[in-house]
Formats: structure tokens, C-alpha cells, sequence
């Protein structure tokens, strides 16, 4: 199981579409996925339709109330399951304040729902929305996740930002989650025609490359091929409560969701497209 956590703490950068349409393409070839909102603004758990009250299990009763991830879980599509945020979520930060090890309650559920002898935690990649802040939601995100997935906007001194962020994963990755990697970063709002993302993209790549070998925490990060291209498809598919695989699945939003699922798996696209042929026989 990957657990992939989402993180820009910078807001718009497409962490939410993100975390919906690669899950929804990942499961499209056959994978079981699992979505996690620990944004208290709850826009992932909004665009499925879900509505973010207090009387919903959310991950607010996971970290505040014990309650079992697999009572929070809701199956929202073939292949794709929610935990979902609430409002309240926002003050889990302030009443777990005197909680000792707080930052590790989410891993420590996550690990239950494994270990839970019905075996309904099945899943191959579970994916994490994190939140624009690296508060204790984040936190807890980073302690259990494998991997960290970074969408990035190109734009005037997102490199800095970027830079920045990697230099707290790392800390905070000593600290908490050895095992913790960066599984790259993902160009979003991307548009070709634009000097600015060239130029981005340029100083990216050199900043990655000269890392290499050089032991520093984003080492070995990759920028990812594929880039998500700004695609009014994607902004529209939240108010009608579907994923772009659904909602648009010829537009370039989700072709791009696709590549970008395939190169996290490490596949070609004849591969994606007899995996997506078995997974949705006609
Ligand atoms: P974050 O979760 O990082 O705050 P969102 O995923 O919510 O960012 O994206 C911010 C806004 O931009 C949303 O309104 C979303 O619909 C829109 N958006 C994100 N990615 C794209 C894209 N590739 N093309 C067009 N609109 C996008
Ligand atoms: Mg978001």
C-alpha cells in the first residue's frame, strides 16, 4: 500500500483536484484507492457530493473520538473510497493540544483499520489532502504517509515556496517518518503557450539536478514528465459532484490525470489502456 500525501502550503496550487482525479485514474486501471480530506475546508468531501456536517463520521471523530477509520469510510465510486473532513475538523487542532502523541494518532488508526480482521482496509494507494498549513492536520499526514507528492504552480518564486516545503519535510521526516520520500513534483495550471512556465520548469529541473548526490532532503526528487494543464473541465467537474474520468473523460484534464497515474505506476500507456479495458469491460 502507498500511502501518498499531498502538500503545497501555498493554497490553489491544485492539491484537491489533484488528490480526486489521480485517484479517479488510478482506479480507472484497476486500483484500489482510498481518499483522506484533512482540510477543514473539506473541498475534497465536498466534491463528491458529501455534505461536511458534524453529524457525518469525519476524520474529526478518527483523531478526536477514537473512532474507527473503517466507521469513517463511505465507498463513493467503483474502486475509490472517502474518509471525509467536517467543519469541526478545524478545532481537532485545539482540543488535541494536551495529547500526547498527537501527531501520530492518524498512523495509529491507519494501522488498526490494517490490521482489523474484517481485511476491509484494502487498498493500493490511499492518497492525503493535506491542508495549506503545517499544522498538526499535516503533521499527521507526514507521519503516516510513504511518500509526499508536491503540485506545484509555476509561477513568479514558487520555487522558493517549494524549496522551503522540502526543507520542513525533511525535518519533520527525521523526526517522525524515516521512511518518509519525495515522490516528486507535479506541474499544475500548466500552460504551454506561457514563457513563465518554461522558465519555471528550467529552474526546477536545476535545482533538482543540482541536488543529485548531494545528500540533500530532495535528492533523487523527480519533476514529473507529465504536466496538468490548465483545463476548465477540471474546474467545472466539482459542481456536478464527479471526477474528471467521469464528468469529461476525453479532455485534456483527464488525459493528463492518466499519465500522470501511469508514471506513479510505472507503466506505458498501451499498459494503462489494457489495464483500463480489463477494470471497465465494454
Ligand atoms: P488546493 O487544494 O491546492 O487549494 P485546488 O485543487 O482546490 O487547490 O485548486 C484551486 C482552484 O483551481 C479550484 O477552483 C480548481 O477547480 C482549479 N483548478 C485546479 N487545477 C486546475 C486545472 N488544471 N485547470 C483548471 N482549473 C484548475
Ligand atoms: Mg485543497
Amino acid at each position: 500500500m502507498r500511502v501518498i500525501a499531498l502538500m503545497n502550503q501555498k493554497g490553489g496550487v491544485g492539491k484537491t483536484t489533484t488528490t480526486v482525479n489521480l485517484g479517479a485514474a488510478l482506479a480507472e486501471y484497476g486500483k484500489r484507492v482510498c481518499l483522506m480530506d484533512l482540510d477543514p475546508q473539506a473541498h475534497l468531501t465536498i466534491n463528491y457530493g458529501v455534505d461536511p456536517t458534524p453529524e457525518i463520521n469525519s476524520l474529526y471523530n478518527v483523531l478526536v473520538d477514537e473512532t474507527p477509520l473503517l466507521d469513517a469510510l463511505l465507498g463513493i465510486d467503483k474502486g475509490i473510497s472517502l474518509v471525509p473532513s467536517s467543519i469541526d475538523l478545524a478545532a481537532a487542532e485545539i482540543e488535541l493540544v494536551s495529547v500526547l502523541g498527537r501527531e501520530m494518532l492518524l498512523k495509529k488508526r491507519l494501522e488498526a483499520a490494517i490490521a482489523d480482521a474484517s481485511g476491509e482496509f484494502d487498498y493500493d494507494f490511499v492518497l492525503l489532502d493535506c491542508p495549506p498549513s503545517l499544522g498538526l492536520l499535516t503533521l499527521n499526514g507526514l507521519a503516516m504517509a510513504s511518500e509526499v507528492l508536491i503540485p506545484m504552480q509555476p509561477h513568479f518564486l514558487a520555487l522558493q515556496g517549494v524549496a522551503k516545503l522540502l526543507e520542513t519535510v525533511h525535518l519533520v521526516s527525521k523526526r517522525m517518518n524515516p521512511q518518509l520520500k519525495v515522490a516528486g513534483i507535479v506541474l499544475t495550471l500548466y500552460d504551454a503557450q506561457a514563457k513563465l512556465s518554461a522558465e519555471v520548469l528550467t529552474e526546477l529541473n536545476d535545482f533538482i539536478e543540482a541536488s543529485k548526490g548531494k545528500n540533500m532532503p530532495w535528492s533523487g526528487a523527480r519533476v514529473f514528465e507529465t504536466k496538468i494543464r490548465r483545463n476548465i473541465k477540471l474546474a467545472e467537474s466539482p459542481g456536478h459532484g464527479e471526477h474528471i474520468i467521469k464528468y469529461d473523460p476525453a479532455s485534456n484534464g483527464a488525459a493528463d490525470y492518466r499519465a500522470l497515474a501511469r508514471e506513479i505506476l510505472g507503466i506505458s500507456a498501451d499498459e494503462g489502456k489494457a489495464l483500463a479495458e480489463q477494470t471497465n469491460p465494454a
